[in-house]
């Protein structure tokens, strides 16, 4: 008997993968020419699962920046924000992100995983309640495990639901915050935010919201879920990443409340790991300073979302709920969904195959993101593609098939 016994049963649904030649967590970029294209198996490969929602990866003033912190300030701080981390640039960024949030404070986190560690396991503790969207990402859940305080599930965007919960505390004491996401990750759905707020004002509870894959997509100065909702004010914490819009890696909070700063001392994921480097706090400065200045990113965004959400849904795929720049394509059979996953990376599209159990309503299916970067064409190519394999492997009726009457 192994240590790693334990892993049988991952082990042969890694290996059912892997027999039918399948194996997404072995992909490798053998290269990546732009935000949108890659080399795999020598191939080249449209990227259409990357969540590089604006196309910033490759942008000019971002790597200049980069690479001259490198210069000045060299390769990583080795430390802690609380020890030798700190650079002026770190401060700076937290400037930047409470402007542009209208709050006043922010801590910025080494993720965005982190950021939802450090936040959630620190705000409520043993004597305080909190409140999880059923759908809620990985990072969110994790943070509920790392914290000491009782985890209440309420159905996925479903208000009602949450009420009914909070109802039946009755008038317990602690603290109460409820955490949902402004886009969902795997499905592309947003949250009922308003009515959210509703039901936070009823019961006197905090409210946070996940903006990850929202931030620089939603809101007409791309500030999220929040601002396209116009409930800002009643959100009392922002989490969100770097690694999407931003195009880099690191997380952040921002908050107005009172008494923020001293969760730098308390949350254990910002103190007990080494702060962001120097390249990487430049680059997101920079994204930043784009993500503001150039709304036509997110008017782009939003335009070839439409335009590959509606040609899918028209070429009669099953589609996510909702148009956003992640788009779902339901594929009933997980074998199906690997196969087809499989065909579409050996005629050079990549995107991310979503199998259960890791995924809403242990459901199998295609997960695409959309980027500013894309072309029409490009985007044209890929709903020609899946069509032609969704049809070739019955997900799709024959072309010749379909009845006028
Ligand atoms: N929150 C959500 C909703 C996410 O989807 C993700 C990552 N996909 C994260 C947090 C974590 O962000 P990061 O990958 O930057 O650590």
């Amino acid at each position: 008997m192994s240590i790693l016994e334990k892993f049988a049963a991952l082990n042969n649904r890694y290996d059912h993968l892997k027999q039918v030649g399948a194996d997404p967590f072995a992909v490798k970029f053998d290269d990546i020419i732009s935000c949108v294209e890659g080399v795999v198996n020598g191939k080249k490969t449209l990227l259409f699962g990357t969540n590089n929602y604006l196309g910033l990866t490759f942008d000019d003033e971002a790597k200049a920046e980069s690479i001259e912190a490198i210069r000045r300030h060299g390769t990583g701080t080795t430390g802690s924000r609380i020890a030798n981390g700190s650079y002026k640039g770190h401060q700076e960024l937290e400037r930047a992100l409470s402007d542009f949030y209208g709050h006043t404070h922010c801590m910025v986190f080494s993720t965005g995983y982190q950021a939802n560690l450090g936040m959630i396991s620190t705000l409520v503790g043993k004597d305080d309640h909190l409140f999880l969207d059923a759908d809620s990402h990985a990072s969110i859940y994790d943070g509920s495990r790392l914290g000491h305080a009782p985890v209440v599930r309420f159905r996925h965007n479903n208000p009602d639901d949450l009420a009914k919960r909070l109802r039946r505390m009755g008038d317990q004491p602690g603290d109460k915050l409820i955490v949902v996401e402004g886009i969902y990750s795997m499905l592309g759905d947003t949250a009922p935010l308003k009515e959210f707020v509703d039901v936070k004002r009823e019961y006197g509870a905090y409210l946070m919201v996940d903006e990850a894959h929202s931030m620089g997509v939603l809101g007409e100065h791309g500030r999220g879920l929040a601002e396209r909702e116009g409930v800002e004010e009643d959100v009392d914490f922002v989490v969100g990443t770097f690694s999407k819009s931003l195009a880099s890696v690191g997380g952040f909070c921002v908050s107005s409340l009172e008494g923020f700063e001293i969760l730098r001392l308390a949350s254990r994921p910002y103190m007990f790991t080494a702060s962001l480097p120097p390249a990487i706090i430049s680059s997101t400065l920079s994204a930043l300073r784009t993500l503001r200045a150039e709304p036509q990113r997110r008017t782009k965004l939003a335009a070839n979302s439409r335009r590959f959400y509606t040609g899918l849904r028209a070429a009669g795929f099953h589609v996510g709920p909702e148009c956003s720049p992640i788009v779902a394509v339901m594929v009933d059979q997980p074998e199906v969904a690997v196969m087809f996953w499989k065909r579409l990376l050996e005629e050079g599209m990549y995107l991310n195959l979503a199998l259960p159990p890791a995924t809403p309503n242990s459901s199998a299916f295609m997960r695409s993101s959309v980027s500013a970067a894309h072309t029409d064409e490009q985007i044209d190519f890929a709903v020609a593609l899946m069509t032609r394999v969704g049809r070739e492997l019955g997900l799709l009726p024959e072309e010749n098939n379909v009845c006028a009457f």
